[in-house]
């Protein structure tokens, strides 16, 4: 066995330079070391991000009102918005974010905060329904009426402006598809009653252009309910009303395409789906779309 020793960083350290070189597709940006190892330092090719040119995205939607006019204006309310955008983003999200914090490393000295996590970055997800004598959070407050549910999130974030989280979460309500889903999960579930167990899956079924992303709407996100004989594969983001006794907050797996708009709310208000494996490659030399998995 090792004998612990204190850790002291390495006398020589390794220099990437500037992460500044784009891609020539989709113009990410990498550090030239990232390059793959055929292509030159001239003519740099990338695989890491778009696999040369075959994942194209679409842009990102411009945000809706009155998100755009928070994120560009400087009047008071905006600035103030951008100052908190985390702590708004996280008072909004349907899920959490499950981290070990290493507090050992802020206890010395003045110096700068810093967020070091042990382990990975997990995206949690609760029942539907708070159990009894706990406060609802995160997906649970689209479950209730708006001013419930705008009171709880002042609650638990007295330092923010109420009218800018108010007009967020009535701008989430109308425009992120997912508030929607969560809410037709809700009803099925309470038709179905006071069944353990019982819960619903959320499965989203690959659009009709292959090519691009798509904004997801209602019917592509497949609602399962339990006995249909599919078991799943892992993947699948799992509700339930209430949390069955001692039961952990769900992990949401990071290749579900609604992993990122979950928790990253003002980034992906309209719900836009993240990297999946299901995605089709855009390879016009093959006759029929290949897919990554
Ligand atoms: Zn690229």
């Amino acid at each position: 066995m090792a004998a612990r020793r204190e850790y002291r960083d390495p006398e020589t350290r390794h220099d990437l330079g500037p992460m500044n070189v784009a891609c020539a597709h989709c113009g990410a940006l990498h550090w030239i070391d990232e390059r793959v190892a055929a292509s030159s330092k001239h003519a740099p090719e990338f695989g890491i991000c778009c696999n040369h040119g075959k994942v194209q995205l679409e842009g990102l939607h411009q945000p809706p009102e009155p998100l755009h006019r928070l994120l560009v204006g400087n009047d008071a309310q905006a600035q103030e918005f951008r100052s908190h955008i985390t702590q708004y983003n996280s008072a909004l999200a349907f899920t959490s974010l499950g981290v070990s914090d290493d507090k050992n490393i802020n206890k010395h000295g003045p110096n700068a905060w810093v967020f070091r996590i042990l382990g990975n970055l997990r995206h949690l997800s609760s029942a539907l329904t708070a159990p009894d004598g706990v406060s609802p959070s995160y997906a649970q407050l689209y479950m209730y009426d708006p001013s419930v549910a705008l009171q709880q999130r002042m609650n638990r974030n007295s330092n923010l402006r109420r009218d800018t989280m108010q007009a967020l979460q009535t701008m989430l309500t109308l425009f992120h598809p997912y508030a929607a889903i969560y809410k037709q999960a809700y009803e099925i579930l309470e038709d179905v009653g006071d069944v353990e167990e019982a819960e619903v899956r959320l499965r989203v079924m690959p659009g009709q252009d292959h090519r691009r992303y798509n904004l997801p709407t209602a019917e592509e996100v497949a609602v399962i309910l339990p006995g249909d004989g599919s078991a799943g594969d892992g993947r699948d983001i799992i509700l339930r009303n209430r949390q069955v006794n001692g039961a952990p907050m769900q992990r949401i797996s990071d290749i579900h395409p609604a992993y990122a708009p979950l928790y990253y709310v003002l980034l992906f208000p309209h719900g836009e789906h993240g990297w999946h494996p299901d995605i089709y490659l855009d390879e016009p030399e093959k006759a029929h779309p290949q897919r990554l998995s």
